[in-house]
This record gives structure tokens, sequence and C-alpha cells, in this order.
């Protein structure tokens, strides 16, 4: 444990509780992960559920850490979101999906990336900017990127907001509320919003066949979704059972791990070679 501890004895005071040590650490090599290519993408399919088909995937940010392997994006996004190295990690993010996604189209593939975008990122004064200019250099379509936005960003500045994504919209990009649910929402905002997708926040569907709340508010959002022109999406499907409820309700479109888990591009690509799924 000793010789694994490496720099961390270099940061070592006795007032640094473990947490702050971590911290330090992580945010220490966060910072470097860009530059020394520690940072990867991995794609879970989005399924369609009236066809089945895969129509696109997420973008799912990983941190390969030469110690500590393949570190989830729930450890460090919030770290870097305090830090606001989420920019350019969120940047790089956005760029390698959309060059992904350039290479599938450019194989006959047509699909839709979808990719987190966090509060930090979308406030920044030039993040049309940077999205045009990703599209431009990329050389993908518009048509074929969705924006995820957190309904608790969303909420912050609603004037902003609203401007930033009619500008978005205008490019051409796809916009999905993520999370929904979850946040500190406001129904009536969606309605100013206006956006594409609506995503159901994993924790509704968990439940959704044996807990009546969750049956619900499901049941509403989906039906709501419809009623405004939107599409619904269900997060983190892991039953056939989740499936035919979602499917009787009239929810669009589906992600989880019923159809698979986030996966490398080389091992995503061979799941789009495969037969249609379930
Ligand atoms: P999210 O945006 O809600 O992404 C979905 C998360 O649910 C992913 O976790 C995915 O692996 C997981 N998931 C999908 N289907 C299932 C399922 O059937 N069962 C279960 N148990 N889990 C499922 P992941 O990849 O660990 O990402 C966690 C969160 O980190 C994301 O939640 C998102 O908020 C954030 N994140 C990931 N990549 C990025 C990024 O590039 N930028 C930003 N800003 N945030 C990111
Ligand atoms: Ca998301
Ligand atoms: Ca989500
Ligand atoms: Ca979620």
């Amino acid at each position: 444990a000793k010789e694994k501890g490496g720099d961390t004895f270099e940061f070592y005071h006795p007032d640094m509780n473990f947490r702050s040590l971590e911290r330090l650490h992580l945010e220490t090599h966060l910072r470097k992960a860009l530059s020394r290519d520690q940072i990867r993408v991995h794609y879970q399919p989005l399924v369609d559920l009236e066809s089945g088909n895969i129509f696109g995937m997420e973008a799912l940010v990983r941190w390969e850490h030469p110690e500590l392997g393949l570190v989830s994006p729930g450890e460090f996004i919030p770290l870097a979101e305090e830090t606001g190295v989420i920019v350019p990690i969120g940047n790089w993010v956005l760029r390698e999906a959309c060059m992904q996604n350039k290479r599938w189209h450019d194989m006959g593939y047509d699909l839709c990336v979808s990719v987190n975008i966090s509060m930090q990122q979308f406030q920044h004064p030039e993040f049309v900017a940077t999205i045009q200019e990703t599209l431009a250099e990329t050389g993908l379509d518009p048509a074929w990127l969705a924006l995820e936005i957190t309904e608790s960003v969303a909420m912050k500045n609603v004037s902003f907001v609203m401007e930033t994504i009619e500008e978005l919209k205008r490019i051409g990009v796809f916009i999905s509320i993520d999370d929904f649910g979850t946040g500190y929402s406001s129904l009536s905002y969606l309605k100013r919003f206006r956006v594409h997708t609506l995503k159901i926040d994993r924790s509704f569907i968990r439940d959704v066949t044996t807990d009546e709340d969750n049956a619900a508010i499901v049941t509403a959002l989906i039906a709501m979704s419809q009623q405004m022109k939107m599409r619904s999406l269900a997060e983190g499907v892991e039953t056939t059972e989740q499936l035919i409820f979602l499917k009787e309700r009239g929810c669009n479109e589906v992600q989880g791990y019923i159809y698979s888990k986030p996966l490398p591009a080389d091992e995503f690509q061979k799941l789009l070679d495969k037969t249609p799924m379930p």
C-alpha cells in the first residue's frame, strides 16, 4: 500500500482527512488526464421502442486512471464541475463523440449521438461557438447531434437558457432534458424551453412495475410528452416487464442494461452489426 501511495505522501498533512487527500490527488490527476490521453468515451445504445432499432447512443465519459483503473463519472464529474476542469473535458468528449459519429456515418450507420453538457459548459460564453466549431471541424451534420441538459441547469437563469436553447435549435442540433423529474422541476419551464426529448430518470423506472406512485409518474410524463410533441425516453430499463409497461404507455425510446451497458466504440459497433434487439 505504501508504494502505491506515490505522490499522496507529498500532500499529507495531519489535519487532512482521507477524503481531502483523495480529492487533492484526484484533482491534480484529473487536470492532467486529458493531456495524458486518459479520458475515454463509451457509448450506450438508444433504442426506438416501436421498431426495436438502435437509433443513437449516449456518449458517457470514463477516466482510465493508471492506478485506479476505469473511474466512473459519478466519482469525478462532481469534482470536475467544482474545479471547472469539466469544461475542457466536456468539450473533448463532445469532439470525440462527434468525430466517432461522423466515422459511423461514413460507414453507413445513421445514428444520433447524445452528449451530456454540464452547467459550466452550457453557461460558458463560448458554448454555442464551440458547438458550431466542433460540428464544422468534424463534418458531422447538426441533425445527428443531441445535447443532454439537466433540469437543474436549465432552471437557473431562465432567459439565458431560453436564448441559448433557441440558438442551438437554429443550428439544428437536438436538445434533451436529462434526468427529468429529479431537479428543481418546474413544469411551466418545459413550455418555454421546447426541447425535443424528455429523458425520464432511472429512479422512476427502477420500480415502475411494483411501485404505484412511480407507475403514475411515468405514465403521466409519457402522456405529457406526447401532448407537448416531445419524445419520451426512459432511462435505466433493465427488465422485460419495464419494457412492456413503457411500450403499453407509448414511450418512444429506451436506454438501459436490457439492451446494453455503455461500451467502447469498437464493441458498440459490433453490437450494431448484430441482429435486431429483443
Ligand atoms: P446520466 O446522464 O443519467 O447517464 C446514464 C447513467 O446511467 C450512466 O452511468 C449509465 O451507465 C447508467 N445506466 C444506463 N442504463 C442503466 C441501467 O439499466 N441500469 C443501471 N443501473 N444504470 C444504467 P455513468 O456512465 O456512470 O454516468 C453517470 C453520470 O455521469 C451520467 O448520468 C451523467 O450525469 C454524468 N456523465 C457521464 N458522462 C458525462 C459527460 O461527458 N459530461 C458530463 N457533464 N457528465 C457526464
Ligand atoms: Ca445523460
Ligand atoms: Ca440521464
Ligand atoms: Ca440519470
